[in-house]
């Protein structure tokens, strides 16, 4: 634990209840999009029904809740990745899910390829397994087996990345499975964002990609993360791994180590949810994100000074911003929210720490729409764009 640094996004959680700061750091889900009705009717169906409500309170198997694991096979086979609830392992949300895959894949001093910037919550699960990052660079060309030989696996978020809300071109998917085969290495594929695409069209995930070259889940190099977290709710926990089953089943071992198994009473909950309402929740949360990115996007048109740049996602909830060479993103952070009462998340916290083929950029930081109505954006962006002139 020496090595795992506390994570700056939890740190400034615990600075950020003053009324007057508008938050454009945190990616926190809008609770207005919670399916409130629907859970309560499940609520109250499963109360209801005593063998139900008796199995919602005894302990879950660890593999997870049989139907629940059919429905995630069959939204998988779906999204074009066939395969069945044994290859489908729950979590308690994703990221429980990250932790399980590093405890499986590394030992000490293992290099793990990430993307560079990376999601904050995957490298501070991966750090407990005490890894040598090596970064994943940004052009494929530059992919280089020789370089990038010995990795145990490359984690890659390539649906609206946290933080940059970028995605993966579907040439360079199929040239992460090249890579794969290249090098031996397993793909740890983050579907956090696949549902919550505002503009464009879908791409094919590396799992389903995988799964055409290789004919068989059981034969693909990716162990694909999903959650319900953006589409339902966070606080249920649900999460999932879909991979091969002999990986699941060592997955398993892990779970019951763990925490023996994910709550039944969420899991029962949640399928009788998303059975007849995660289509138009996930269509709530879309139109309400959609809104909110194009305010913010607007809002930085109107209001960053010239030399800033910026991302601009069709889905996801994040917004990517380089500041001018020279303006650290850090101490932008620190002086927005003390000069202006705006909180933003510095760049220089999405980098490993260890990386020997990485230069952070430092004069980077990361943005979120997802709580932010658009009069709140244009007031928030003006305030930063306006300390970032004044430099
Ligand atoms: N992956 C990514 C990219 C995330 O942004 C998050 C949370 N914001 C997670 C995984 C974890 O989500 P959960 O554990 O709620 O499924």
């Amino acid at each position: 634990m020496k090595g795992v640094m506390p994570s700056d996004i939890r740190e400034k959680m615990k600075l950020l209840d003053r009324a007057e700061i508008i938050h454009l750091g945190g990616g926190l889900p809008d609770p207005a999009i919670f399916p409130y009705e629907p859970l309560s009717d499940a609520s109250a169906r499963l109360w209801a029904d005593r063998a139900r409500a008796q199995t919602a309170l005894q302990y879950a198997p660890s593999e997870g809740y049989l139907p629940l694991r059919e429905w995630i096979a069959g939204y998988m086979t779906r999204q074009g990745t066939a395969c069945e609830a044994d290859n489908v392992i729950i979590t308690n949300g994703s990221q429980q899910g990250l932790d399980f895959l590093a405890k499986l894949l590394l030992s000490p001093g293992d290099k793990a390829l990430v993307e560079i910037p990376s999601f904050i919550g995957a490298l501070r699960a991966f750090d407990a397994y005490e890894p040598q990052y090596l970064g994943l660079p940004e052009d494929s060309a530059d992919w280089n087996p020789t370089d990038l030989a010995g990795a145990k696996f490359c984690y890659v978020g390539p649906d609206f990345r946290n933080p940059t809300g970028t995605c993966m071109s579907r040439k360079d998917r199929l040239a992460l499975l090249d890579l794969a085969d290249d090098t031996g290495m397993a793909i740890i594929e983050d579907g956090c964002y696949e549902q919550l695409r505002y503009e464009g069209e879908d791409i094919a995930s590396v799992a389903a990609l995988a799964a055409e070259r290789y004919g068989s889940i059981e034969r693909s190099p990716v162990l694909h993360t999903g959650t319900f977290s953006k589409t339902i709710a966070p606080s249920l926990r649900v999460g999932w791994i879909a991979g091969p089953r002999d990986v699941i089943r060592r997955l398993v071992l892990i779970k019951q180590a763990s925490d023996l198994a994910t709550s039944a009473l969420n899991q029962m909950l949640l399928l009788d949810v998303v059975r007849d309402h995660l289509d138009t929740s996930t269509r709530i949360a879309r139109s309400v994100y959609r809104d909110r990115c194009r305010s913010m996007l607007d809002a930085m048109e109107e209001f960053m000074p010239h030399g800033v740049s910026w991302t601009r996602p069709q889905g996801g909830l994040y917004v990517w911003a380089e500041l001018p060479d020279g303006i650290d993103g850090a101490a932008l952070a620190a002086r927005a929210l003390l000069e202006r009462s705006v909180s933003i998340i510095s760049g220089s916290a999405f980098y490993p720490a260890n990386a020997t083929n990485i230069v952070p950029k430092p004069n980077t930081f990361r943005l979120s729409f997802s709580m932010i109505p658009a009069a709140a954006a244009r007031e928030g962006i003006e305030r930063l764009g306006g300390l970032i002139r004044e430099g």
